[in-house]
């Protein structure tokens, strides 16, 4: 069997799919891996690098992708400059990984199921034991939980930690994150690391220990119906809910200095949950971070990629912040990826075991024999 990684081609994308460690890994398993020159570059894995692993490197995209059994990628496949589109690259028949988000990629998808692709999103893995250590979700959510605080950190015109001088004491910086999943906990525990005062949020009471953990103060509120959709994943809250937490998000807002915001529905989609009556009670000085900007933002202020001030308090809004941190984001992307392979290789036989049965692999296939396959993702595109 075949591999291929092309080099990504998604607008500051700096990621690459497979780092030359896993790679090598997959060729130690008997698969053959190509990767486009320059795929590794941003995250500082040179061609040299892929070469010593064992893999050949092709000139460009459509070489590579004309031969492959199966492409790994991090983004969903997308048109290119030249204006032909990726999936047209890929051979027809051929399965592709990556993280897909495929209901914000409804084009994509329908283009994957028209080759035809088998097609698997790592963000669409059931959330099981056995499944972590192939989640791309969380490996990437972590990063971007570190490093949005460390954005806060940088905007923000106080300490993060208290100091005591001679020439006075600072008090800690406060710190108020909502929603506590992965990239929330990050957050809550990258804060404490840096000294500050921490409180955080989320619509799942189970979470409350797993603040607690990291050294973060529960706030909560007695919802009426609460959101838990199973799964870890969050359900979109009732209209009396949603006035019941934007009551506690107004006044606990106006005490920080720094709010990040990593609420999502369903894993994809960010709620709006600040409004500007809340930004506006803020004080001048603090900051907004809202890492759910992938998801189209937290904050009915946010602009999407962008740093606005909104009276005093700035409000960033960062797109894709795992392509800030390439070099780990892609080996942690890599074993992601590299462990989902090994789980379905089938040595004896040299080849990958579309095994239906699995939880895994059904529950991340998107296309399959021209078809979309993918419940959620049928469900959008009706
Ligand atoms: P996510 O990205 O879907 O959502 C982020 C957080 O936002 C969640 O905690 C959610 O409850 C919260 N949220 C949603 N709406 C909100 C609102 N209105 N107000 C406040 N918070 C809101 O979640 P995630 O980070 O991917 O994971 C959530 C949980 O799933 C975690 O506990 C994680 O450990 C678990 N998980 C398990 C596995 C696995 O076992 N394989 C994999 C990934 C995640």
């Amino acid at each position: 069997m075949k591999i291929a990684v092309p080099r990504e081609i998604r607008a500051g994308e700096t990621r690459v799919a497979l780092d030359p460690e896993s790679c090598k890994k997959l060729i130690q398993l008997g698969i053959e891996v190509a990767v486009e020159a320059g795929a590794g570059a941003a995250a500082q894995y040179p061609d040299e690098a892929y070469r010593a692993a064992g893999a050949t490197l092709a000139p460009d995209a459509a070489s590579l992708l004309d031969q492959a059994d199966f492409v790994l990628k991090v983004n969903a496949p997308q048109e290119r400059t030249d204006g032909t589109h990726e999936v047209d690259l890929i051979r027809p028949g051929a399965m592709l990984l990556a993280s897909i988000f495929p209901t914000r990629h409804l084009e994509a998808v329908k283009r994957m199921a028209a080759r035809p692709l088998t097609a698997f999103s790592t963000d669409c893995i059931p959330r099981t034991t056995r499944a972590q250590a192939m989640d791309t979700l969380s490996s990437q959510a972590n990063l971007v939980g570190y490093k949005g605080v460390l954005l806060g950190a940088m905007e923000l015109p106080k300490y993060f930690p208290m100091f005591m001088t001679a020439a006075g004491t600072t008090l800690p910086a406060k710190v108020f994150v909502i929603g506590a999943g992965v990239a929330g906990l990050q957050a809550i525990a990258t804060a404490k690391r840096l000294g500050a005062s921490v409180t955080a949020t989320d619509v799942r009471p189970e979470v409350k220990e797993q603040i607690e953990s990291v050294g973060g103060k529960y706030v909560g509120i007695d919802l009426k119906q609460g959101a838990s959709a199973g799964g870890g994943y969050a359900a979109e809250l009732s209209a009396e809910d949603k006035a019941l937490q934007a009551k506690m998000l107004a006044d606990h807002c106006a005490q920080v200095d720094v709010v990040i915001t990593t609420a999502l529905i369903g894993g994809v989609f960010a709620p709006k949950l600040l409004d500007e009556t809340i930004v506006r009670s803020m004080k001048p000085g603090s900051v907004i971070v809202d890492l759910g900007a992938d998801g189209g933002g937290n904050c009915t202020l946010s602009k999407l990629g962008e740093t606005v001030d909104v009276g005093g308090v700035k409000i960033l809004a960062p797109l894709n912040l795992p392509a800030t941190l390439a070099t780990h984001a892609s080996m942690l992307f890599s074993r992601n990826l590299l462990n989902f392979m090994t789980a379905f290789w089938d040595r004896s036989a040299a080849r990958f075991n579309l095994d239906w049965a699995d939880d895994i692999l059904k529950g991340c296939a998107v296309t399959h024999e021209g078809q979309v396959v993918h419940g959620p993702t049928q469900k959008a595109l009706n």
